[in-house]
């Protein structure tokens, strides 16, 4: 399958970057310098019946004819497929607004080519799998998870979840890799009523850790996203 990427970006110098070094992975990279044109590229998509389960759209944030951001909500609506953010602002509001109008993931500039393209792999992931079987049974070392089962095993060893704890792991398990906002967790797994309340994922989050984590001072599995969210890494 061929995996296409749609590039929105107006710096030249940074465009032409990453579409070798994206083009040398193998992906067909299609450019566009300005939002008008970026939606002129997906309605193509569109009219062209190109599956939109190979595609991602990439999108630098500062555009000469607005804000990357609108294509979110715009590509939602017309053509659906992963977004990643790239972006020279570091805020963390503007990232968790991101993330909650439905980015899949963001990258601040300057960012690696080796991190984009982990970026990418995930979410184009997470694209092929939606709709089908996903995996709920994880490996990570010494841990095993079962997400049907309600079973963490760790060293072999059962490893006693409070019903909560499990809820949160399972929902940061459901998008490994990425990052999962605070609004978007406490949404989830305490309710609507709760999207406030980050206290108790800290909460929480500090009895994971030290259920799960080696050393729960230096998680390596349930990372923080300072004031954005938190992610669970993949070893
Ligand atoms: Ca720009």
């Amino acid at each position: 399958m061929t995996l296409r990427i749609l590039l929105v970006e107006d710096d030249l110098t940074l465009r032409y970057t990453l579409q070798q070094a994206l083009e040398i992975e193998g992906f067909v990279v299609d450019l566009a310098d300005t939002l008008a044109g970026a939606k002129c590229v997906l309605s193509q998509y569109k009219n062209e019946q190109i599956s939109m389960e190979s595609c991602l759209l990439l999108v630098d944030l500062g555009l000469p004819d607005g804000d990357g951001a609108d294509l979110i909500n715009w590509s939602r609506a017309h053509a659906p497929m992963p977004v990643l953010v790239i972006s020279a602002r570091n805020d963390d509001s503007s990232k968790v607004d991101l993330l909650d109008a439905g980015a899949d993931d963001y990258l601040v500039k300057p960012f690696s080519i080796n991190e984009l393209k982990a970026r990418i792999r995930v979410a184009l992931r997470r694209q092929t799998l939606s709709g089908s079987a996903v995996s709920e049974e994880f490996i990570f070392g010494s841990l095993e998870i079962s997400l049907p089962r309600h079973q963490v095993l760790r060293d072999g060893v059962k490893v006693h979840l409070t019903p909560k704890e499990f809820k949160l792991l399972a929902r940061l398990l459901r998008q490994a890799g990425q990052v999962v906002t605070h609004r978007q967790l406490l949404q989830d797994v305490w309710g609507p009523d709760c999207v406030d309340h980050v206290h108790y994922l800290r909460l929480y989050m500090a009895q994971l850790r030290g259920k799960l984590e080696r050393d729960p001072t230096a998680p390596e599995l349930l990372l923080t996203e300072t004031g954005v969210g938190y992610r669970f890494c993949e070893i």
